[in-house]
């Protein structure tokens, strides 16, 4: 959770609080509609405190997933690399490169063999 929603989830806590203590005078001053207004306006901020833990979850969530995905991208890349790697240590000469592997450098060690 990042301060500034730290920040509003106190604020709204310290509302709901407010909220609950004018609830609360209302209901000693017996006045009836007073009450149910601050009662059901004191739900709005727990709401959105709510909505807060929700969205940080989900940006947690979702930031655990690039990293997850970075990992994998970059496991991949190191295999590649070293499958690049392996096939280079097969390479003999240049025109074995560029030939794909079909034909050998007349000065190759592998082409005096074969012939
Ligand atoms: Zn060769």
């Amino acid at each position: 959770m990042t301060r500034f929603a730290r920040i509003l989830c106190a604020i709204y806590g310290t509302t709901t609080a407010f909220l609950a203590w004018a609830t609360t005078m209302s209901a000693l001053a017996d006045s009836t509609w007073p009450v149910l207004l601050f009662a059901a306006a004191s739900v709005v901020p727990v709401i959105a405190w709510l909505r807060e833990i929700e969205f940080a979850e989900a940006k947690a969530a979702a930031r655990a997933d690039m990293e997850r995905g970075a990992r994998v991208r970059e496991r991949e890349e190191r295999r590649s690399l070293r499958e690049a790697a392996d096939a280079l240590q097969h390479a003999c000469c240049e025109r074995w490169w560029t030939s794909l592997g079909t034909d050998h450098d007349p000065k190759c060690e592998k082409q005096r063999r074969a012939a």
